[in-house]
């Protein structure tokens, strides 16, 4: 469907959420002109019905938000755009217009961060360390992170309890990689199963 521009006297809300973690970042408006930069460029222009320009977010504070994906909702007078911010978002300097960061999606951003370690094979990394020494390796990590937190469940100190599974997510997310899997892959199993 043709994105309907009219309906808001030329403008379109578009809402940037983060691509990774999908927390909401800000709320914007667009006219023709700014949804073409956008494509065009790879960096949000909005409308800025304040200075009545195009605005490119991050032409001052260089806090640009790099388009990943652009989408309309169902009847086309509104945009969801899912970006990589550069920086804080909001101009108050906080990470997003709604509010601080929050940890909901951070496994996300650390799988990123464990692909990147170990794509980029970076030296003094404890995470390409462990991916170089082999999938054997990195299984039985996963295996004695499970009994530590085992260990710890029959215990009541809830901050090494809390510790243990959070070792073993970080190692879980080591193993996928190791097996050219992604978190979503397991999702989409969990996902299929609650489906039927
Ligand atoms: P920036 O586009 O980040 O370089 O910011 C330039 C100016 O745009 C700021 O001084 C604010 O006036 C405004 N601005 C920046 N970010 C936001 C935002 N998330 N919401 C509303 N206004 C903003
Ligand atoms: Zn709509
Ligand atoms: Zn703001
Ligand atoms: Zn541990």
């Amino acid at each position: 469907m043709k994105l309907d521009f009219e309906k808001g006297n030329g403008l379109v809300p578009a809402i940037i959420q983060d691509s990774c973690t999908q927390q909401v970042l800000m709320l914007g408006y667009m006219n023709e002109e700014a949804l073409e930069l956008t494509k065009s460029e790879g960096r949000v222009h909005f409308f800025s019905r304040t200075k009545n320009r195009i605005w490119l977010k991050g032409e001052t504070s260089e806090n640009y938000l790099f388009v990943e994906n652009i989408a309309e909702d169902c009847d086309s007078d509104a945009l969801l755009i899912q970006v990589k911010p550069a920086g804080n978002v909001c101009h108050t300097g906080s990470f997003s217009c709604f509010g601080e960061k929050n940890s909901k999606g951070f496994l996300y951003e650390l799988e990123e961060k464990i692909s990147g370690r170990i794509d980029q094979k970076s030296e003094n990394s404890y995470t390409y360390d462990l991916f170089q020494r082999g999938i054997n390796k990195v299984a039985q990590k996963v295996g004695e992170e499970a009994v530590e937190l085992v260990i710890e469940a029959k215990d009541d100190n809830a901050e090494l309890f809390k510790n243990e599974a959070a070792d073993l997510m970080y190692h879980f997310l080591i193993l996928l990689k190791a097996k050219s899997f992604s978190l979503s892959d397991i999702e989409e199993v969990l996902l299929a199963r609650d489906k039927k």
